[in-house]
């Protein structure tokens, strides 16, 4: 990965005067269901939709901080260590304990542990591929640099969800679907003919 950018350093804000951007709530949440389903084939389990699909939208709760004074490049700021590795790490651990107890899902549960490390952490990776802000410190608390991919293909998205109901949310909502929605959708396809066949092996 590439194309980091220095603590502190913030952007001009963009011309909605927001300086917070983020890939969609629509497309962390688009990706956490895709591949929720494709590693529980044949089985409806809305608990562990919904849980996957808070996880993916979980490490933007940081922006709470800006009203607290916390500056966009700090440990606590945007896009800092709630969406790092570790964040992803505990936050999987701690939401399989604490939402998928009980004989239900015996068996699952490493899966599932595995499944919401991986949404959580996707939802780095998605910022890492939009075209503002500050990059993701992937590894805080250890390295506290910002990164991005080396291509950034995403338009920035506002965190207001009136703003999707606007004209210029139109080629957001394009390049999501582009660069997120189609290679998550194939990926989530070839994910559960994987987990069909260890399954029936
Ligand atoms: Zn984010």
């Amino acid at each position: 990965m590439a194309g980091e950018t220095g603590p502190g350093k913030l952007p001009r804000p963009r011309p909605t005067g927001r300086p917070d951007p983020m890939a969609s709530a629509f497309a962390h949440a688009f990706t956490a269901a895709a591949l929720a389903l494709a590693v529980t084939p044949g089985r409806w389990l809305p608990r562990l939709l919904l849980v996957a699909v808070v996880c993916s939208v979980l490490p933007d709760l940081d922006v709470v901080g800006f009203g607290w004074g916390v500056r966009y490049g700090d440990f606590l700021g945007h896009r800092g260590f709630s969406h790092s590795l570790v964040f992803a790490a505990l936050t999987a651990g701690f939401v399989t304990w604490l939402c998928f107890r009980g004989g239900r899902w015996d068996g699952l549960r490493l899966r599932i542990a595995l499944l919401l490390f991986v949404v959580t952490a996707s939802h780095g990776l998605l910022d890492a591929l939009t075209n503002g802000g500050l990059g993701v410190a992937f590894f805080s608390p250890f390295d506290d640099t910002r990164y991005f991919l080396p291509y950034r293909p995403v338009e920035v998205s506002p965190l207001g969800v009136g703003a999707f109901f606007t004209p210029r949310a139109l080629p957001l909502l394009w390049t999501e679907w582009v660069w997120i929605g189609l290679p998550v959708s194939l990926l989530a396809w070839v994910l559960r003919g994987f987990v069909r066949k260890l399954e029936q092996a």
